[in-house]
């Protein structure tokens, strides 16, 4: 089996989540799959593993981008432009790689649901702040259900939304799977509050993921992740997440069987520490996740920027 031929490249980051993880197949092809974020640091490590391999930039032939988070695509346009490489990415991952022109969705979504002041404009400091860490670029689009190859490898190209409008994950008959930020066995995986490019409309960030995870956990193989050690057991770690979740969901309907809450004000009641400490657009993105998921289910009842609970309250 040819998997001797794909190497992680570790890569730090400036971001809270630590290391990444890009991956190198040293086949026929040379294929980088995710490639750092735009920084010197990330620049040099690539070469460097390159370099052990005997290659220079010059020789990747394509990139392949899970999704378009900095530390997953910040560099590619450079690589790119130094390599000539063909760099592919999902269509609906568009607006990221673009760096973030759907900032004014975001905006008219915090204010909506009552989100200070102070606090929206902290989140777009913080969408400010990352886009020293990316370079826009146009990927050739590739579609869920089509095939990449590096040498004898052949991946299978998957849409698998949920942390990112247009993640991809790429998988193999061999048992390699590249799943970026899909499965992580460390950290929780957050379903960020996304907008789909073509309507403008929010996502339900936590229901698709949810179905991503679904999907996941009934591959066989090695997930080769975005972050963390490599994932066996993936059943197991994919069905942990799902179960998390279901204990969210559950404490968050018994909490409004007291109440109804505003999507700030649970927030606040529910990661007070987080908030304080600058995690505000994360929080935010896990609780609407599961409000989402009451509303789907109709457990929820959303008026204006209230959540009710549609099941009889506790009664004294
Ligand atoms: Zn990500
Ligand atoms: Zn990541």
């Amino acid at each position: 089996m040819p998997i001797e031929n794909i190497h992680p490249i570790k890569i730090a980051t400036p971001f809270a989540v630590g290391e990444v993880y890009c991956y190198l197949i040293n086949e026929e092809k040379k294929v980088l799959v995710d490639c750092g974020q735009k920084a010197e640091n990330s620049y040099e490590l690539v070469k460097k593993q390159l370099k052990s391999q005997g290659l220079v930039i010059a020789d990747l032939d394509e990139i392949w981008l899970s999704h378009g988070h900095p530390d997953h695509f910040g560099q590619a346009a450079r690589l790119a432009d130094e390599s000539g490489a063909d760099v592919y990415g999902h269509v609906k991952e568009r607006s990221n790689f673009a760096n973030y022109e759907n900032r004014e969705l975001f905006d008219e979504f915090f204010s909506k649901h009552m989100v200070p002041k102070d606090h929206r404009s902290f989140m777009i400091e913080q969408l400010d702040w990352l886009q020293q860490y990316q370079q826009a670029i146009t990927p050739s689009w590739i579609e869920d259900g089509e095939e990449l190859t590096s040498g004898e490898l052949t991946f299978s190209v998957k849409h698998s939304p949920g942390h990112a409008p247009g993640h991809l994950t790429f998988f193999s008959k061999e048992g390699i799977i590249f799943g970026g930020d899909n499965l992580l066995e460390h950290i929780s995986t957050n379903a960020l509050i996304n907008f789909d490019p073509d309507t403008g409309e929010r996502n339900s960030s936590l229901l698709q993921y949810r179905e991503t995870l679904q999907w996941i956990r009934t591959l066989e193989g090695v997930v080769h992740p975005g972050h963390g050690k490599f994932i066996r057991n993936i059943s197991k770690v994919a069905d942990h997440h799902l179960s998390e979740h279901r204990k969210r969901y559950q404490k968050i309907q018994s909490i409004l069987k007291e109440q109804p809450y505003s999507l700030y004000e649970l927030s606040l009641r529910l990661f007070p520490d987080a908030v304080k400490k600058g995690g505000i657009f994360l929080v935010l993105s896990e609780v609407i996740g599961y409000l989402d998921w009451g509303v789907e289910e109709g457990v929820i009842r959303q008026e204006g920027e209230m959540f009710f609970s549609e099941q009889d309250s506790i009664k004294n």
